[in-house]
């Protein structure tokens, strides 16, 4: 599932590519990737030309602008499997592409493909975007260490859970939770109110230098995930816990082992993440990979 890295490298690739750029036409293959009306998605996109584009953890948005109008927000969200290509119009279409965006020259268009339909398309206005960046914590990479620490104080459950419910701080998914809490030596299941001020810093530390490692490296194609030029990312070669149970810890050789936590797999070295004695509550792990 993308999660900020390889939003981050997304984002990186529309602005190289796909910016000052006018919407000639829109067509939407598959109704169930919009969010609200298809035609009339199609028809606030269309004449538009793309003005910028942002992020705030998971969440994507090209800034298209027109003339004497108000901007409006195309809001992309890759759900589990969704890519965003810059192709050359001719290119023979994939199976389970939703969207096409062609651009002025007839050229070049945006697709949107998605195997597993849980990405959305929506195109919002300036304060519903606005809405929905409120609506998330701080961006992982861009938090101050006192608005990490401030976003823990009082959260009780489990801190994975907590790394990943997007309202302490977005942008963290499956991978990059945990992959930072074994970097910073702490148990999934410890709670956020009780992680001691030293372990709490080690993990903003251990969260920045985990999703600029990532960012640097393209992201991590687990499954479809791709940048817009159609190349996955090279991160996933240096990934140390997650998808690693039975392997030996890079640091100290104990088998990696696997819990289930909220409904999501739970990767972690049970001698350099010390259970807490104090826990949010989990089931035992079925023995199926996930
Ligand atoms: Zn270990």
């Amino acid at each position: 599932m993308p999660e900020l890295p390889e939003v981050e490298t997304v984002l990186r690739g529309l602005r190289k590519r796909a910016l000052g750029r006018r919407i000639v036409a829109v067509e939407v293959l598959h109704a169930g990737i919009i969010a609200g009306d298809a035609d009339d998605f199609i028809a606030r996109l269309e004449g538009r030309r793309t003005a910028g584009v942002q992020r705030k953890g998971k969440v994507l948005a090209l800034e298209l602008g027109g003339v004497a109008v108000e901007p409006v927000y195309l809001i992309l969200r890759l759900g589990m499997t969704g890519q965003v290509t810059l192709q050359p119009v001719e290119a023979p279409l994939e199976p389970h592409t939703h969207v096409r965006i062609v651009f002025e020259g007839g050229k070049e268009e945006l697709r949107f493909r998605d195997v597993r339909r849980f990405g959305r398309l929506r195109c919002s206005t300036r304060e519903e975007f606005e809405a929905l960046l409120k609506s998330l914590g701080p961006d992982a990479q861009q938090a101050t260490e006192a608005e990490f620490l401030g976003a823990m104080r009082g959260r009780r459950g489990a801190i994975k859970s907590w790394l990943l419910n997007q309202q302490g701080v977005s942008g963290l998914g499956n991978i990059y939770a945990d992959e930072a809490l074994f970097e910073a030596c702490i148990h999934p299941l410890a709670q956020p109110e009780r992680v001691s001020a030293g372990s709490a810093r080690r993990l903003y530390r251990a969260v920045r230098k985990v999703l600029k490692h990532a960012v640097n490296l393209q992201g991590t194609s687990f499954r479809d995930y791709i940048d817009i030029e159609g190349r996955p990312g090279n991160f996933l070669q240096r990934l140390k816990v997650y998808q690693k149970t039975g392997e030996p810890c890079p640091r100290c050789q104990s088998p990696i082992r696997r819990i289930v936590i909220a409904g999501r797999s739970s990767h972690f070295c049970p001698r350099c993440q010390r259970r807490p004695r104090h826990t949010a509550g989990t089931r035992r792990s079925p023995g199926r990979r996930s």
